[in-house]
């Protein structure tokens, strides 16, 4: 990608999955936030491979706005692939993502920006509140307390990808060839000075969550695998507390026989019944946890790109 002719001060990158509910909202919204942002600003819409519209109404808000540009995806690559392709497409000297259902007003992006221009590399959202259901946020809850009982680098908790990040950032983050990509956690990773911002989280503005129950937890195994051991280590600590427990008695079983009066007949099928299952249960567990790793690594080495873009639209002035 060539240098641009002039580098805007700010880019939004906003992943589209079958959002044509939301979209023109989203672009009215924009139409208002963007003049008060203060800032020269380029929204970068993606479509994750749509197949509703979504792309058609994306190429229509480009004619119209010469600060929309649209970055179509061949297929549904997914939500962290899709903020990746917005990110290497972006020129801004800062970076805002956010989500296209509103959930993160386009608004209160300029309190960001300016907390970003008082010397952060990364200001990251912070949930005030949210408006989904009791299940989903007790998840959420869960989920970011373990990650950060297992992370190796802190991830900081009720934060998620909404976030202005310096152009340093991004150029780190875009350098990073992972494919399991969990950019919050790529984001932290970096380091620099980071801070969060508080926001109170709206309800989706229309249609429906696009991130199902396999899609959350695909990207929950992702957080945890991408930047934790852990898993394996429990698995081989386990393994060896199992082993310590089965020699002692052994030990006390053959210590038993030898000493105890009467010790012959050795009733106990049903120990040895739960004992062989439960053993079986915990060895495909464990092959299960390094299955997570290994998929993973060979996901990595066939090294195909992340994404493949099939069009871009006013993108030619670059
Ligand atoms: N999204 C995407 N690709 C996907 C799933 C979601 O680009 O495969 C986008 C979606 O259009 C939205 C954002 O990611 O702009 C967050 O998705 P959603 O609001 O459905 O997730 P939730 O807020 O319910 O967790
Ligand atoms: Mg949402």
């Amino acid at each position: 990608m060539t240098t641009p002719k002039h580098a805007p001060e700010l880019t939004l990158v906003i992943p589209l999955y079958n959002e044509s509910e939301v979209l023109p909202q989203l672009l009215a919204r924009l139409d208002a936030a963007l003049p008060k942002l203060g800032a020269d600003t380029e929204v970068i819409l993606v479509d994750d491979g749509s197949g509703d519209g979504t792309a058609e109404l994306i190429d229509r808000a480009c004619r119209e706005r010469p600060w929309c540009r649209g970055v179509m995806l061949s297929r549904n690559f997914g939500h962290q692939i899709a903020v990746t392709a917005g990110m290497q497409h972006a020129r801004g000297r800062a970076v805002a993502i956010l989500d296209g259902d509103l959930q993160d007003p386009p608004e209160v992006v300029a309190e960001f920006h300016a907390k970003l221009k008082e010397g952060y590399d990364v200001v990251y959202a912070v949930r005030r509140q949210r408006k989904e259901g009791i299940l989903k946020r007790a998840a959420y809850a869960l989920f970011y307390r373990l990650m950060r009982a297992l992370s190796t680098i802190p991830i900081p908790l009720d934060s998620g990808d909404f976030c202005v990040m310096s152009r340093r950032v991004v150029d780190r983050i875009n350098a990073m060839p992972e494919r399991h990509r969990f950019v919050r956690g790529l984001r932290s990773w970096v380091g620099y000075r980071q801070t969060g911002h508080e926001y109170p989280r709206s309800a989706r503005a229309a249609g429906e969550s696009k991130y199902g129950f396999s899609k959350l937890l695909k990207l929950a195994f992702d957080g945890i695998f991408t930047f934790s051991e852990a898993p394996l280590q429990w698995s081989m600590q386990f393994g060896f507390l199992v082993s310590a427990v089965s020699f002692a008695w052994g030990a006390y079983i053959v210590l038993w026989r030898l000493f105890v009066p009467g010790a012959t007949s050795l009733p106990g099928w049903a120990t040895l019944t739960v004992g062989m299952f439960f053993l079986g249960g915990v060895q495909l567990f464990s092959i299960g946890i390094l299955g997570e790793y290994v998929g993973r690594i060979h996901n990595e080495v066939k090294g195909r790109p992340l994404f493949i873009v099939e069009r871009t639209v006013n993108f030619d002035d670059r």
